[in-house]
C-alpha cells in the first residue's frame, strides 16, 4: 500500500515537475538575465505556469469508508467503533495516551475548558494573532480573554509578554501553534511551571508539527486540533484532544458527552458538573482514518517545500519568512506566513502586490488582522452579562490592557501568508512564486501606476 502511494505520487511529481522545470528554467534565466519578462500586470505571460493542487485530496479510499458507516447503519459513535479507531490511530501518531475525538477545534477547546470549568470571572490567557475561535471559547464561557502581543519575527505569540499578563484571575494559558508552527514552547512550559498554571494547547493549525522531536499538543495539560475543511487533516468538521493525564482525558469524555462517562446512551454521571454534546460522528471517525493515510507524506512534502521556498525568499529583499523557533524540528505549514517590506518595492502597497501576485497566478493573503480592535471584541464592554460579571470599570481597563503594538505593525503593513495546499505542490511552483515576487520587485512602479 505504502509503495503503491509513493509510487504514484512520485510519477504525479516527476510529471508536473518536468513540465514546471523547462519554464521554470526558461523564467529563471530570463529573470536574472538583462531583460526579464513582464508582469501580468503589464502585459506579460504568467510566472506561475502550473496548477496548484486542489484540496481536499481523495479516493477509493474514502468513498468505501463513508459507504462502510452508511451500510453498517451504526452512525453515531455510542456503541459503535469507528470514532474509537480514529481515537487509537490520532493517539498513536501523536505519541499521546489519551485522544478524544470531537465535532470540531472549536468543541475541543470548549471542552477542555469546560473540563477546567473555566467560567465567570476567570480570566484566559491567549494570542492576539489567531482565529476567532480562541477567542469565542473563552467569551462562551463569560470568562475574560486576555490579549498577548505578538512576536512580529515568528508571527507566534511573545512568549516573554505572557507573564506579565497574569493576574489572580488567570485560570489557563492558551497559546496557538498558529500557521502550524510550535510557539517558543520551553518559554511557555516554563512560565507554566511557576505559575502552576495549566496550558492549554491549540494545535488546530499544527497536525503532527514537533518541538524537539516530539508532537505539539503533548506538551500541555492538553492539545486542540481541528478537522475544518481547510486544515491539513479534513473531515469537513471534526476535532480531537490530546492528553497524556488520565483523569483530564476522562473529564473531556463526560463534557463533551452530556457529563456522562459511559461509552452508550443512558445516564452514567461521570466526573464535573456540567457538559453537553460535541461528539464526533462515525462517518468523520472513518472518513479520517482515509485521510490519515496520507497526512505523513502531505506534512512532510509541505515542510520540504516551505523550507525550499524559505530559502529561495530569503535572497528576495523586502521579504522575510516567518521564523521557526530553534526547538522546532518540524513544522505542519498550515500556512506560509512572511513579512513582507514595501519600502523594497518602491513603496508598492501590500494589496497591489497581493494583486500582482494573484494575476502571477498565485494566490496570497494578508491574513488576520488585529482582532483585538475588531468591534465585534471591543463591543464586548457593553455585553449586559459582562457588565454584571466584571462591572463597568473592569471592561474599560480590560479594553486598556489589550494593546498589541507588535501585531498592529505586523497586520496592520506586513502580514502575508501563502496556503498549505499550495506546498503540497512541486519544487518548481516553489521557483515560480519566487520568480514572481522578483519581477513584481523589478516593475514595482509600473505596477504601481497601472493598478
Ligand atoms: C480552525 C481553528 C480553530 C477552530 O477549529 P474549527 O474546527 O474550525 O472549530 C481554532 N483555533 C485555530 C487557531 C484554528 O485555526
Amino acid at each position: 500500500m505504502t509503495a503503491n502511494l509513493n509510487r504514484r505520487n512520485f510519477i504525479r511529481n516527476s510529471a508536473i515537475s518536468g513540465i514546471g522545470l523547462t519554464l521554470g528554467a526558461a523564467h529563471t534565466s530570463f529573470a536574472s538575465g538583462p531583460t526579464p519578462v513582464k508582469p501580468v500586470v503589464l502585459g506579460g505571460e504568467k510566472a506561475h505556469t502550473g496548477v496548484f493542487p486542489s484540496w481536499p485530496v481523495f479516493d477509493q479510499k474514502e468513498e468505501k469508508a463513508l459507504n462502510d458507516v452508511l451500510q453498517s447503519k451504526n452512525w453515531c459513535r455510542l456503541g459503535s467503533t469507528k470514532v474509537d479507531n480514529f481515537e487509537a490511530q490520532y493517539k498513536k501518531l501523536n505519541g499521546a495516551k489519551h485522544c478524544l475525538a470531537t465535532s470540531s477545534g472549536t468543541s475541543s477547546l470548549s471542552t477542555m475548558l469546560g473540563a477546567l470549568d473555566v467560567g465567570p470571572g476567570d480570566e484566559v490567557v491567549i494570542p492576539v494573532y489567531t482565529f476567532i475561535a480562541t477567542y469565542n471559547v473563552v467569551t462562551l464561557n463569560y470568562a475574560l480573554p486576555i490579549f498577548v502581543d505578538s512576536d512580529i519575527e515568528s508571527f507566534q505569540i511573545d512568549a516573554n509578554k505572557i507573564e506579565p499578563a497574569i493576574t489572580k484571575q488567570t485560570k489557563v494559558i492558551m497559546p496557538v501553534h498558529i500557521g502550524g508552527s510550535p510557539a517558543d514552547l520551553d518559554k511557555i512550559l516554563s512560565i507554566g511551571e511557576k505559575t502552576k498554571l495549566p496550558i492549554i494547547e491549540d494545535a488546530c493549525q499544527a497536525h503532527l508539527a514537533e518541538w524537539k522531536g516530539k508532537k505539539v499538543g503533548n506538551f500541555g495539560l492538553g492539545g486542540a486540533f481541528s478537522f475544518q475543511a481547510s486544515k491539513n487533516l479534513n473531515s469537513g468538521e471534526g476535532g480531537a484532544i490530546i492528553t497524556n493525564d488520565d483523569s483530564f482525558a476522562q473529564t473531556c469524555y463526560n463534557f463533551h458527552n452530556q457529563g456522562q462517562g459511559g461509552r452508550v446512551t443512558g445516564f452514567n454521571p461521570g466526573s464535573g458538573t456540567r457538559g453537553t454534546n460535541l461528539r464526533l460522528t462515525e462517518f468523520q471517525g472513518n472518513l479520517l482514518v482515509a485521510q490519515m493515510t496520507r497526512v505523513v507524506e502531505q506534512t512532510n512534502r509541505r515542510y520540504e517545500n516551505a523550507r525550499y521556498l524559505s530559502k529561495l525568499l530569503n535572497d528576495i529583499p523586502g521579504i522575510t519568512p516567518a521564523k521557526l523557533y530553534e526547538g522546532t524540528t518540524l513544522s505542519a505549514y498550515h500556512l506560509y506566513m512572511f513579512r513582507y517590506d514595501k519600502s523594497f518595492f518602491d513603496g508598492l502597497s501590500r494589496s497591489k502586490f497581493i494583486e500582482a501576485l494573484k494575476q502571477e497566478g498565485i494566490p496570497c493573503s494578508k491574513g488576520y488582522g488585529m482582532i483585538n480592535k475588531d468591534a465585534y471584541v471591543t463591543g464586548l464592554v457593553k455585553n449586559k452579562h459582562y457588565l454584571k460579571i466584571y462591572g463597568e470599570k473592569t471592561m474599560n481597563d480590560w479594553l486598556e490592557r489589550n494593546q498589541c503594538p507588535q501585531n498592529d505593525k505586523l497586520t496592520g503593513e506586513e502580514s502575508l501568508w501563502f496556503f498549505q495546499y499550495m506546498l503540497l505542490g512541486s519544487k518548481t511552483d516553489m521557483e515560480q512564486i519566487a520568480e514572481a515576487i522578483r519581477k513584481i520587485q523589478k516593475y514595482a512602479p509600473e505596477i504601481d501606476k497601472s493598478l
